[in-house]
């Protein structure tokens, strides 16, 4: 092959050009792009926002959701939001309660 600097013809098995001293070795194999890690899946925060929105609706369910969240979830964020979500629910379904015992 011939050096794409200054075109002195070298061995083809060259990494460095004899002439010039440029690298003239083939940029295929320097280009291998690093193995992908398998990062972790981002979770989704749909059962941590839905028992969130339960939770002043249909406290039952919010509250339901809101354990299966806890359980399920491994991000922090999410974890904690269905612990407000349960809290919350509580304490909808007590003003409600009360609300109804005193009509
Ligand atoms: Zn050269």
């Amino acid at each position: 092959m011939f050096c794409p600097k200054c075109g002195k013809e070298i061995n083809d098995e060259a990494v460095v050009c004899i002439g010039c001293g440029c690298s003239v070795k083939s940029t295929q194999s320097a280009t291998t792009a690093p193995a992908s890690t398998h990062k972790p899946v981002p979770e989704s925060s749909s059962t941590a926002n839905c028992a969130l929105l339960f939770a002043f609706l249909i406290p039952i369910v919010g509250l339901i959701m809101g354990i299966v969240g806890v359980c399920k979830y491994k991000t922090p964020s999410y974890k904690s939001k269905c612990t407000t979500a349960i809290v919350v629910s509580i304490i909808v379904w007590i003003i409600s309660l009360a609300i109804v015992s005193s009509i």
